[in-house]
């Protein structure tokens, strides 16, 4: 089974590669952003992990941090034309963040397939998944 050989970093690393977290062979995503329902090489399910907006959060502290600190200074000493700065910058940005955003939501679909298919694991069998009984109500009878 694939989880002995994927630690959660592994599960990451492959999905920021765009590679199933699984298998580390087929493609994670179908489209820039949207996952692919199954692993082409595995066939592992990946169509129900949803990084919700975890990825543009990602991406945006990451271009953040990458653009402050040139454009602060190089803005302070106002070595750049006004047109020039007011374009290229945001074009960077734009660049930077298309760039990032799909390794980042990869890097989130593995962490998310890595937490699902370690809580459905349990020595070496899929065991369903436990419900806590309501506080006040009698357990289930099985
Ligand atoms: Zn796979």
């Amino acid at each position: 089974m694939a989880l002995e050989r994927s630690t959660r970093l592994q599960a990451a690393g492959k999905g920021a590669l765009g590679k199933c977290p699984a298998c580390g062979q087929g493609r994670l995503l179908r489209r820039y952003l949207q996952p692919a329902e199954k692993c082409t090489s595995c066939g592992e399910p990946l169509g129900h992990l949803r990084s919700d907006d975890a990825a543009p959060w990602l991406t945006i502290l990451i271009v953040g941090h990458l653009l402050v600190p040139f454009v602060i200074p190089i803005e302070a000493a106002d070595i750049l034309p006004p047109a020039v700065s007011s374009i290229g910058w945001p074009m960077l940005a734009l660049v930077l963040a298309g760039f990032i955003l799909p390794r980042a939501k990869g890097l989130f679909l593995g962490l998310l397939w890595f937490d699902q298919h370690a809580s459905r694991v349990v020595d070496g069998a899929c065991a369903p998944p436990t419900i806590p009984p309501i506080p006040g109500e009698l357990p289930a009878e099985t």
